[in-house]
């Protein structure tokens, strides 16, 4: 369960056929993306011990499927406020919602106790932005859909107590794998998805030692392993593997709450 006077989180289930992320302070609850159909995300919010109306708003990162797909639905369902950026909302995605805000990226806002923090990243859609919370002390980085670590992420996610950070691909099963040429060339690119070497350098750069929690995402499920993903990632952590976790496409990952 999410804990009181402390920063928790929580994923519905990430990878290329939809992502959602919990995120509470104990008080507040937001949704990060949801890429879910209407039964599908209640039934996995209710596995995480919330109903939609327990949510103070749905966070939008970009307006692909996996990420918009199932948050217009779910917003009008149960009078859902919807932050998101104006090239994001152009894109159509969403339809009509209640409320909408916008989100002006590298603008700190807020919504009650939770602190944010858009960040641009570089990613083939209109106005993509990953976050950085905080609450009670405690920062929380939310990092998926990027081609590359671009200096300016490396600066703004550096300092977090924990991490939720793409591992998409590893190169030598996207090269070896199923997917037409161009589409290779995209996921692979500097504005497609992070491969688990490229996940490794920028942890590497943000530096280990305060991150309690490093949750591997959005794995892809036809170019990656979560083996080969632990193999890469494990050597970074002095032995110290319990801090890694993997959120899978079904299952999701359950309610970790930072120290
Ligand atoms: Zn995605
Ligand atoms: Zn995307």
């Amino acid at each position: 369960m999410m804990a009181p006077d402390s920063l928790s989180f929580a994923s519905l289930g990430s990878g290329s056929k939809g992502n959602a992320t919990l995120i509470s302070d104990g008080e507040t609850h937001v949704l990060v993306d949801c890429g879910f159909g209407m039964r599908d995300t209640e039934r996995r919010l209710a596995r995480l011990g919330l109903h939609p109306r327990q949510l103070e708003a749905i966070l939008v990162t970009h307006e692909h499927g996996d990420h918009i797909g199932g948050v217009g639905a779910l917003a009008r369902r149960h009078g859902l406020p919807v932050y998101l950026t104006p090239g994001s909302w152009l894109s159509g995605r969403l339809g009509e919602v209640p409320r909408h805000h916008w989100i002006t990226p590298q603008a700190r806002f807020a919504i009650k106790g939770l602190v944010i923090d858009p960040v641009t990243v570089p990613h083939d859609a209109r106005e993509p932005v990953q976050f950085r919370f905080r609450a009670h002390d405690r920062c929380l980085g939310v990092l998926t859909d990027l081609g590359h670590p671009s200096a300016h992420v490396a600066e703004a996610f550096r300092g977090c107590d924990a991490l939720i950070l793409e591992c998409n691909h590893d190169r030598n099963m996207l090269a070896e794998g199923p997917y037409p040429p161009r589409l290779k060339r995209r996921v692979g690119g500097d504005w497609g998805h992070l491969a688990n070497t490229q996940a490794a350098e920028l942890l590497k750069g943000l530096g280990l030692d305060r991150l309690q929690h490093i949750v591997c995402s959005h794995l892809s499920e036809h170019n990656n392993r979560p083996e080969l993903v632990l193999e890469t990632l494990a050597p970074l952590l002095d032995g110290d593997e319990s801090r890694l976790m993997v959120a899978a496409q079904d299952d999701g990952l359950e309610w970790q709450t930072i120290d």
